[in-house]
């Protein structure tokens, strides 16, 4: 009985090698075995060459981090727990007290949260430049300058920056740019070659993800990247994210590996979804602007058509409108829960789409010179047929008459 006991737990079975399946093996663990104690020994967490403890890497892990630096075109990449988490490990592992770092003022609104509360508390100064105006980026980079973010689309009014210039201007500076790259997500443009063929190499530091977004895809996962094309800047990332102690669920990214496969075609649906439905808001008088990269007139625009495939697939699955100041707060509530099919809720990316009112003046420095004042209302495109989608934001919009 006793030896029965334990032969359940250490068996001596093992399945035949070669198997192989389009869906690679969920390996799960903290302990991993070692042969014996010079191994033990001599093993290095950082070498993924064999494996040391479950939240260091696992087959699992490594398959995805792999996966993942294909999709942005990078060499290594660090898995967290979720996209704000990596934007927040790419920060400590850069700042030190009396640095400062520069964010976009339409950037994700999280990581100004955090540069403002945390990273202020431990002496890192942040401030906010103007991403429509590279001058102003240029302007405001001093010595203590040790971190540049930039996004591209801008969250919630989706302005397209010239990536291009203020990529250029933090390199003449020395300064390391981070892409938060959910909206590119690695398809829209290459964040790690900008100008393929005119200018090989010059792109992003650093490329944050994330994977909660198109790479899952299904509104049921959590989880980031930090893509590099450098391996001390990784190893740097990388020591930080190990002290951290932040690791990725095995079931979580096998989630994330069974979705990769069809990330390009979701993609390309979402775009052209959004594209029709983006094009179709601008002739609703209850809407004074409507914001979309890809639609000429939206700011940015140009900036767009130069970096991003203008075809199907550049363009992601978010717009914003902007409703006329005419209608009160309690309208625009009114408008938003007589939707049907958009459901009320954050993160994109999945097949259900979703809609959120913002409070613009709350988020920005001042009201964006480029928007109409009015109230924003942020949709994200899931996979519905897009005729029904547009009626229903038809049949809503009657409650603004
Ligand atoms: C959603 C999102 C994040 C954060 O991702 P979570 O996994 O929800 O933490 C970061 N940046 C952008 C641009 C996002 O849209």
């Amino acid at each position: 009985m006793t030896q029965k006991i334990t032969d359940l737990i250490q068996h001596g079975y093992v399945p035949p090698e070669g198997f192989a399946a389009p869906q690679p093996g969920v390996f799960k663990a903290s302990t991993v075995f070692f042969p014996n104690v010079a191994a033990m020994r001599s093993r290095e967490w950082k070498d993924k060459s064999a494996y040391t403890y479950g939240l260091h890497g696992t087959p699992t892990t490594y398959m995805l981090e792999e996966r993942i630096c294909t999709l942005e075109g990078g060499q290594q990449c660090v898995l967290v727990p979720s996209g704000l988490a990596a934007l927040t490990t790419v920060a400590m592992a850069l700042l030190k007290t009396g640095d400062e770092v520069l964010l976009p003022d339409n950037a994700y609104g999280p990581n100004k949260d955090f540069s403002r509360a945390e990273l202020k508390a431990w002496g890192i100064t942040c401030r906010v430049y103007d991403p429509m105006d590279a001058q102003d980026l240029q302007a405001k980079i001093t010595p203590a300058t040790k971190l540049v973010w930039v996004e591209a689309a801008g969250s919630v009014t989706l302005e397209f920056p010239d990536l291009v210039a203020l990529v250029r201007i933090c390199k003449a500076h020395g300064v390391c740019v981070a892409l938060d790259n959910t909206w590119g997500a690695g398809l829209a443009f290459a964040p790690f070659d900008l100008l393929p063929g005119q200018e090989p190499g010059l792109g992003v530091d650093i490329s944050a993800h994330a994977l909660t977004k198109y790479p899952s895809g299904g509104g049921d996962v959590l989880m980031g990247a930090i893509t590099t094309r450098d391996a001390a800047l990784h190893l740097r990332i990388k020591l930080t994210h190990m002290r951290l102690g932040l690791g990725v669920g095995a079931n979580d990214a096998e989630a994330v590996l069974r979705a990769l496969p069809s990330i390009a075609l979701r993609y390309c649906a979402h775009d052209a979804a959004t594209r029709a439905l983006a094009q179709w808001s601008q002739t609703q008088a209850q809407f004074v602007q409507v914001l979309h990269p890809a639609l000429p007139g939206s700011p940015g625009h140009a900036h767009w058509k130069a970096l991003c495939r203008p075809d199907e697939g550049g363009a992601a699955g978010l717009f914003s409108v902007v409703l006329d100041a005419r209608f009160s707060r309690d309208q625009v509530d009114t408008f938003c829960d007589a939707l049907k099919l958009f459901r009320l809720g954050y993160s994109w990316g999945g097949p259900v789409s979703l809609v959120v009112p913002y409070d613009l003046s709350s988020m920005r420095a001042s009201w964006p010179g480029h928007l109409v004042r009015g109230s924003v209302v942020r949709f994200a495109i899931g996979l519905e047929a897009v005729e029904d989608l547009r009626a229903d934001i038809a049949q809503a919009l009657a409650v603004l008459r």
